[in-house]
């Protein structure tokens, strides 16, 4: 009962294989079964039950006929096979009792028929055929009331071992469709818990591989493709082909000599990457080896590979570093003033209990420790701006009357080139609108370039220049001070940054200024541009967009 093109699929324990070999005996058994009745016919095997030629040759007919439609045409639906079963279950019932006889071991391809009814319609058909059986039984008895003990026995005993075991193959079924059931809940459970275990590495935004112990990739997920700016499969591929790597001093490391010399998890993070452009990319490597439950239950000392976690921490570091050289540059920077104060003032302590000190040299002493302390004022003025521009606290944008402002740093500068005997020049376009910035860091941004000029300019003057058209306006601060070298305006915008020039080193300044101001620049969208002659002069400016 198989169809080579569509199975048809009925019951429990179906498999191509028990439809072939049902197929097979379906042709090969009825062949059997005549060829035996042949022989009693013909009196060449004695058997009480003989009957006429005609009923003989009729149930050798109808089994030819049957098997071969059994054998070459396929099954197409559950009557058909339930026509065919029925058949089968006729003729074989007819051949025992009037052929062979029930007392005869022909009885036991009954056994068959259960198969087979158990095959396409389970416990239902395996029941119907036995008690087909047990029917069969009863007529034989009935027919034969009178032919003696003896074969009522044989009849019973084969009844009582059809249906011992008919109840055990139902029994072992039914305990192995339990397994089966349990077996497909708990692969359902294994792969749910597979995909809830994928979803997460795959979210992950670290780069997550895992490698055999060969070193091969085997899993990796999008995190790692992004990492390394990659589209390409990275399965099948040594890791080290993959991620060679160097230390800080660029020599090479092998990291599945790391990971195979490892026991436990490793973390590390001064490892680097080159990108084929040359661009180097800094990462955090934590990495362990694989142990499964199953080698685990195997009690075998080896693993399955290891697993590889990476993360980019070029960006945290360089800050982390940055941050660091930041401290210990500040520290050392407030360090000279705060002791030069801090001696003077206690100079002045010392000067103040002898009588002979006059009040020009108490005077000249409070003065130099009066600008130090300026000077600390002006570093953390300095500083402050620079941590308000790093947390973005004045981010918010306002409409700027740029007229007003230009006309009020004028005002407030003023003084200050005055006592220099500078000239504070105003050059502004006819028609200025405005800009749409942050205020605060527009004027600091500002205030920072005058105040340099100021500071920077012996003769001549500064001038505020600022310029409107095609939308964009222009602000520059012009002056005719000592200039900046070729050399230096390269360095100028790097904090604590002061010229060695002499004059440069005779004012007082924090070299953070211009660093300041070039944070502030970005944060406003612009960049600052320099233009300086060494004892001519500078110009510092930059753009801004019109406001709408
Ligand atoms: P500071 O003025 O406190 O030293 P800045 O960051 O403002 O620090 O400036 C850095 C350096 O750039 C100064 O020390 C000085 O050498 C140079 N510099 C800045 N502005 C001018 C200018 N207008 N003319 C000449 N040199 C300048």
């Amino acid at each position: 009962m198989y169809n080579n093109h569509k199975m048809y699929k009925g019951g429990t324990i179906y498999s191509p294989r028990a439809a072939s070999v049902i197929r097979y005996s379906g042709l090969i058994i009825p062949i059997l079964l005549i060829t035996y009745g042949v022989l009693i016919q013909f009196n060449i095997i004695n058997v009480q039950h003989a009957i006429d030629n005609f009923s003989f040759f009729s149930i050798c007919f109808w089994w030819l006929v049957i098997s071969i439609v059994q054998f070459s045409i396929p099954i197409k639906s559950r009557l058909d096979i339930l026509l065919r079963l029925t058949a089968y279950h006729l003729l074989a019932g007819a051949y025992l009792l009037f052929v062979s006889g029930i007392a005869s071991p022909l009885s036991g391809f009954w056994l068959l028929l259960m198969l087979g009814s158990y095959v396409y319609f389970s416990e239902r058909g395996l029941q119907l055929s036995t008690f087909a059986f047990i029917l069969l039984i009863a007529i034989d008895i009935s027919l034969k009331h009178s032919s003696g003990l003896a074969s009522i026995t044989y009849d019973l005993v084969a009844l009582i071992a059809i249906l011992v075991i008919s109840i055990v193959t139902m029994s072992v079924t039914r305990s192995q469709e339990v397994t089966k059931e349990a077996l497909k809940q708990s692969k359902a459970q294994e792969s749910l818990q597979r995909d809830r275990v994928i979803t997460i590495v795959n979210n992950m935004t670290d780069a997550v591989l895992s490698v055999d112990m060969e070193g091969i990739i085997r899993v990796y997920n999008a995190a790692s493709l992004n990492l390394l700016d990659t589209n390409d499969s990275l399965n099948g591929h040594h890791i080290d082909e993959i991620l060679p790597l160097t230390d800080k001093d660029n020599s090479d490391i092998s990291l599945f000599k790391e990971v195979q010399a490892t026991k436990t998890v490793i973390k590390r993070d001064d490892t680097y990457f080159t990108f084929d452009d040359g661009e180097k990319m800094r990462l955090e490597i934590t990495y362990s080896p694989i142990r499964s439950s199953y080698s685990r239950s195997k009690k075998s000392e080896t693993h399955d590979g290891y697993i590889i976690i990476m993360r980019d921490v070029t960006k945290a570091k360089s800050l982390e570093e940055e941050r660091d050289e930041f401290i210990s540059v500040i520290s050392h920077e407030l360090r000279t003033p705060i002791t030069i104060a801090e001696g003077t003032i206690s100079n002045v302590q010392v000067m103040m209990e002898h009588p002979d000190i006059t009040h020009d040299m108490l005077k000249d002493a409070v003065n130099v420790a009066h600008d130090q302390v300026i000077f600390l004022a002006n570093m953390v003025n300095d500083l402050s701006a620079l941590s308000r521009a790093e947390r973005g606290v004045a981010d918010n944008a306002e409409d700027i009357d740029i007229k007003e402002l230009a006309n009020r740093l004028h005002d407030k500068y003023s003084e200050s080139a005055k006592a220099k005997d500078l000239h504070l020049d105003l050059d502004l376009s006819a028609k200025l609108g405005k800009v749409h910035v942050s205020r605060l860091y527009l004027e600091e941004m500002l205030q920072n370039f005058i105040t340099n000029s100021i500071k920077y300019t012996k003769k001549g003057g500064v001038k505020i220049i600022v310029k409107q058209s095609d939308g964009e306006v222009t602000f520059s601060i012009k002056d005719t001070g000592i200039g900046i070298s070729k050399s230096d305006q390269a360095k100028i915008f790097h904090k604590f940054y002061r010229s060695e020039d002499y004059r440069t080193r005779e004012t007082s300044g924090t070299g953070l200024g211009l660093y300041v101001a070039a944070k502030l620049a970005h944060k406003l969208g612009t960049k600052i541009d320099v233009t300086s002659r060494l004892n001519f002069g500078s110009t510092f400016s930059f753009t801004l967009p019109e406001a709408k």
